[in-house]
């Protein structure tokens, strides 16, 4: 496995692959890998086969975070995450530097791309400017390992189906696959920020797959549609009996416009952000 952590360098071997016709399965990270990160590492495997390669970059993306969020806390550990990468059968690992990737010694970085509809409710209203960092640094990032395939999770959702219309419009030539949430034993989505919780919050924190599943088995049992002002209510209720969990938002909507619903049939999807403390976490599912 190689580690790259020039621009330059990644970009003239992902040129090479090219003209080799070699197939490249990417799975762009911030870090701190776990089990549903390398759940997708096997899916871009799996994908491309031994002939084709697989790349993973590694790279807390500031321009994704506001200046109020938690950018210098969040976790890092490249030695632990290269040495999943090695076993998971990585081929290359992409770990740029920030100067790397936003290099200030000239001009400041000043050209950002903005997908302004999918990117408007739920995290958008929360992070106004996280879709415009995650849409920048992922068309970089293909611009750089010039993949043929991407893997995202559905654990977050809005930024895949962001990511999807982003591919569509802009006619990037890959195709984006999505790939199932990863969760804990007692339902929990595995996330990098879960290493945040006290473990009383992380005892707490199963409330969000709590949500869905109850959700869903509300929808599943009416004969007809549920009103989202409800089932909200029942669910803010249900996160609120977990002393340190505060609800951010409770949405329902048509999983491919992410415009919300009213009335909650089955196949819609909800989503959701609960905070613990100064630790945010999100979830979603179909119901
Ligand atoms: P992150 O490092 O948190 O930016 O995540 C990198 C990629 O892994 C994103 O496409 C995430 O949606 C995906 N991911 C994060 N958590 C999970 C999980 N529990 N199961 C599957 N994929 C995940």
């Amino acid at each position: 496995m190689r580690v790259i952590k020039v621009v330059k360098k990644m970009q003239t071997m992902a040129r090479r692959w090219q003209s080799e016709k070699k197939r490249v399965s990417f799975v762009p990270t911030m870090g701190y890998l776990h089990a549903g990160h390398e759940s997708l590492i096997t899916a871009a495997r799996r994908r491309v086969g031994r002939s084709g390669v697989v790349v993973v970059s590694i790279f807390v993306n500031p321009t994704q975070f506001a200046a109020t969020e938690d950018l210098s806390r969040y976790p890092r550990n490249l030695e632990g995450d290269l040495a999943m990468c090695r076993r998971a059968g990585v081929d290359v690992v992409f770990a740029p530097s920030n100067e790397e990737m936003y290099p200030s010694e000239t001009v400041e970085f000043s050209t950002y791309v903005s997908e302004s509809f999918l990117s408007q409710s739920m995290e958008g209203i929360s992070r106004p400017t996280h879709f415009r960092g995650v849409a920048t640094v992922v068309t970089k990032l293909f611009n750089i390992v010039l993949p043929s395939v991407a893997f995202f999770g559905a654990k977050d959702f809005q930024q895949a189906a962001v990511l999807r219309k982003m591919v569509g419009d802009l006619n990037i030539p890959l195709t984006l696959v999505v790939a199932p949430t990863l969760r804990e034993p007692d339902g929990l989505a595995m996330s990098s920020r879960n290493a945040y919780l006290t473990p009383t919050q992380r005892t707490q924190a199963v409330v969000l797959s709590q949500s869905i599943t109850h959700a869903r088995q509300r929808v599943q049992a009416s004969p007809k549609f549920l009103l989202s002002k409800t089932l909200s209510k029942e669910i803010e209720h249900l996160i609120r009996q977990q002393p340190e969990a505060e609800p951010e938002y409770i949405e329902f909507f048509h999983p491919d416009t992410l415009v919300p619903v009213t009335k909650i049939l089955r196949g819609h999807h909800i989503a959701l952000a609960v905070r613990f403390g100064a630790t945010r976490l999100i979830d979603n599912g179909p119901v």
